[in-house]
C-alpha cells in the first residue's frame, strides 16, 4: 500500500506515516501524536489545518465550516482528508495539547441492553483489550450493512476500561439508532468500533467547582467526568444540570439521588423543558442563571444538542465564566 509522511511544522515538528486510504487525522492519533479534534465527520472544524506543501484529497467541505477564504489559503479538514503526497500541514497556533491516548480499532460484544427511559436504552460493550481514553471522549460505531460510522461517548470513568458504558437515544428513521441498535442489536453480538476521539476531556488538574450541563444523552460523558472527579476528591463541588423533554425522557435520576446523598458537594438538578413536576421547569442554561450571581472561578463541561450547547455557553459567560473555562461536546448530526 502506498504510504506518504505528513509533517505538522512550528516549533514542536512532529511526522506521521500516512496511508493513501487513510485520513490525516486517523494517522495522527494512531501514531498517538495529537491533534485538534471533535465530531470527526467534517461538520465542527475543530480539525481545521492549514496545508503548506503538498496535496491532499477531500470532498468539498461546507463554507460554514472552512469559509471560502480559508479553503483558498490551504485550510483542510484532517478528518476527511487523504493525502496524495508528502505533506506539510500547520495547526492554528491556539490548538493547544490534549489527550494523546493512541487511536485504535477495537472488537467489542454486546453485553447488556437495558432500557433507561422512553427511546433511550444504556448499551454496556466489553472489549477485546482494556482501552485508554480520558473521560469525556467518545467511540465511533461502525453501523453494519452501511459504510457509515456513528459516535457515542463512555458513559463509565476511565477506570473501568475494559466495559465500555454507552447512553443512547433512539432517531425515528436514524440508521444506527432505529435501523440498528433499537432494532435488531442483542446480547453477545459483535460491534466494529474505533476511538477513542475527541478533546472535550475532564482537565484533572483544575480543581475549581464544576458546572455540568447535559441535554439528553449529552449526560454520559458528563457522568464519566464526575465520575472520575468524585473518586479524585470525594468532596468536589459539581451542579449537575440534566434537560430533557418531558419527564418520561430523564434516565439515571436514582442513581445521581445516591450520588448526591453519599457527597455532600453534588447538587443534581433535573430540567424538563416541555413539562413540569421535575426540580425545574425550562431550560438547562436558564436554571443555572437563575441559580448563580457569579461563575467566576467555576469550570464548566456542555454536552448535548447544538443548541443546547450554544444556550448553555451563552449562560456561563452571562454569569462572567472565562471561555478557556468553558469545555464543550455538540452532538452534531452525520452530514
Ligand atoms: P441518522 O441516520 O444520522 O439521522 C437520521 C435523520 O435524523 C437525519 O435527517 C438527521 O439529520 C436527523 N437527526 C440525527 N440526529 C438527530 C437528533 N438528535 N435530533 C433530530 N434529528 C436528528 N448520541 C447518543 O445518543 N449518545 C451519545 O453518547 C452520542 N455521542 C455523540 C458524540 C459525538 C462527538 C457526536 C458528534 C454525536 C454523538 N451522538 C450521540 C449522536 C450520534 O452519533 C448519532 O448522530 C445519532 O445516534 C443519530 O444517528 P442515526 O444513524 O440513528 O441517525
Amino acid at each position: 500500500m502506498v504510504s506518504y509522511s505528513v509533517e505538522v511544522s512550528g516549533s514542536d515538528p512532529r511526522t506521521v506515516t500516512c496511508g493513501e486510504d487513510q485520513r490525516l487525522l486517523d494517522a495522527f492519533l494512531r501514531s498517538g501524536v495529537y491533534l485538534p479534534n471533535s465530531c470527526n465527520q467534517g461538520t465542527c472544524g475543530t480539525c481545521k489545518v492549514k496545508v503548506l506543501s503538498g496535496s491532499v484529497d477531500q470532498p468539498a467541505p461546507s463554507e460554514t465550516v472552512v469559509s471560502a477564504d480559508d479553503q483558498a489559503a490551504g485550510h483542510v479538514l484532517a478528518c476527511q482528508s487523504t493525502p496524495t503526497s508528502d505533506v506539510r500541514i500547520e495547526v492554528p497556533l491556539d490548538a493547544g495539547t490534549g489527550p494523546r491516548h493512541v487511536l485504535r480499532d477495537l472488537c467489542g460484544t454486546v453485553h447488556e441492553i437495558r432500557e433507561l427511559a422512553d427511546d433511550t436504552v444504556a448499551l454496556a460493550v466489553g472489549i477485546d483489550e482494556p482501552l485508554d481514553f480520558s473521560a469525556g471522549q467518545y467511540i465511533e460505531f461502525r453501523v453494519p450493512g452501511t459504510g457509515d460510522v456513528r459516535q457515542y461517548s463512555m458513559a463509565n470513568p476511565p477506570s473501568r476500561s475494559d466495559r465500555l458504558e454507552f447512553h443512547i437515544r433512539r432517531v425515528a428513521g436514524g440508521r444506527a439508532t432505529d435501523g440498528w441498535i433499537f432494532d435488531s442489536l442483542q446480547h453477545g453480538h459483535p460491534i466494529e468500533m474505533r476511538g477513542p476521539w475527541g478533546d472535550f476531556v475532564h482537565d484533572r488538574d483544575v480543581d475549581a467547582p464544576m458546572i455540568l450541563l447535559a441535554g439528553g444523552t449529552g449526560l454520559a460523558p458528563l457522568k464519566s467526568i464526575a465520575l472520575e472527579a468524585l473518586s479524585a476528591d470525594p468532596e468536589r463541588e459539581i451542579h449537575l444540570y440534566h434537560g430533557v423533554r418531558h419527564s418520561r425522557d430523564l434516565y439515571d435520576v436514582d442513581f445521581w439521588e445516591s450520588v448526591t446523598r453519599r457527597h455532600s458537594g453534588v447538587r443534581y438538578v433535573p430540567c424538563l423543558s416541555r413539562e413540569d413536576g421535575a426540580d425545574r421547569r425550562g431550560y438547562v442554561g436558564d436554571a443555572l442563571v437563575e441559580d448563580f450571581d457569579s461563575l467566576r472561578g467555576h469550570v464548566a463541561y456542555l454536552c448535548g444538542p447544538p443548541a443546547m450547547v450554544d444556550a448553555g455557553v451563552r449562560a456561563c459567560k452571562r454569569r462572567r465564566m472565562p471561555g478557556r473555562n468553558i469545555h464543550r461536546e455538540k452532538y452534531t448530526p452525520a452530514a
